[in-house]
C-alpha cells in the first residue's frame, strides 16, 4: 500500500466535511490519522512553500490560515495518483469539463478557494506528514 497527504481544506462545512470523508472510505481509502487544525502562517508557508514566488502565494496563505483544516494520511494501493484523481483538477472549471465527478467539480468555489489538497509525489508525501504530524511520520 501507499500513502498520501490529503487536506480538507478551510472553506468546507462541517456536512461537507462528512460527505468528503464517506466519499474517501467508500473510494477504498483507509484513514490512518485525521486530525483537525488550524495552520500558523508559517506552517502555511513552508506547506505550499514551492509556491512561493507565484503572485497567488499570499492569498493561499490566507486561505489556508483561515480556519480548521481535516490533515489525513490516507492509504490505498496507488494512493497518490487516485487521490489526484478524485480530487479532479485546481481549477472547478476545468475540473467541470474533465472531471465532472470529482470533488473539485462539486464542491470548489473558484481556482483558489478548491476545497482539497493532495499530494502530488511520494516525496512531498513524506515531506508533508513529517510537517503536519511529525512524531508519528516513520508508522
Ligand atoms: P494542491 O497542491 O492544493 O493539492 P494542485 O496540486 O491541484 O493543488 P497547485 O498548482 O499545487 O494545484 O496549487 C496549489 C493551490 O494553490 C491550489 O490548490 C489552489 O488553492 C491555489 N492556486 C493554484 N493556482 C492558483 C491561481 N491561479 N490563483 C489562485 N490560487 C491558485
Ligand atoms: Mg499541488
Amino acid at each position: 500500500t501507499e500513502r498520501t497527504l490529503a487536506v480538507i481544506k478551510p472553506d468546507t462545512s462541517e456536512e461537507l466535511r462528512e460527505e468528503i470523508l464517506g466519499e474517501i472510505r467508500a473510494a477504498g481509502f483507509t484513514i490512518s490519522w485525521q486530525k483537525e487544525m488550524v495552520l500558523s502562517r508559517e506552517m502555511a508557508e513552508e506547506f505550499y512553500k514551492q509556491h512561493r514566488d507565484k503572485p497567488f502565494f499570499s492569498q493561499l496563505v490566507d486561505y489556508m490560515c483561515r480556519g480548521p483544516c481535516t490533515m489525513l494520511i490516507l492509504s490505498k494501493e496507488n494512493a497518490v495518483e487516485d487521490w489526484r484523481k478524485m480530487m479532479g483538477p485546481a481549477d472547478p472549471s476545468k475540473a467541470k469539463e474533465t472531471a465532472p465527478g470529482s470533488l473539485r467539480a462539486r464542491f470548489a468555489k473558484d481556482i483558489l478557494e478548491n476545497t482539497v489538497h493532495g499530494s502530488s509525489s511520494s516525496q512531498h508525501t513524506q515531506e508533508k506528514i513529517q510537517l503536519v504530524f511529525g512524531e508519528i511520520s516513520s508508522e
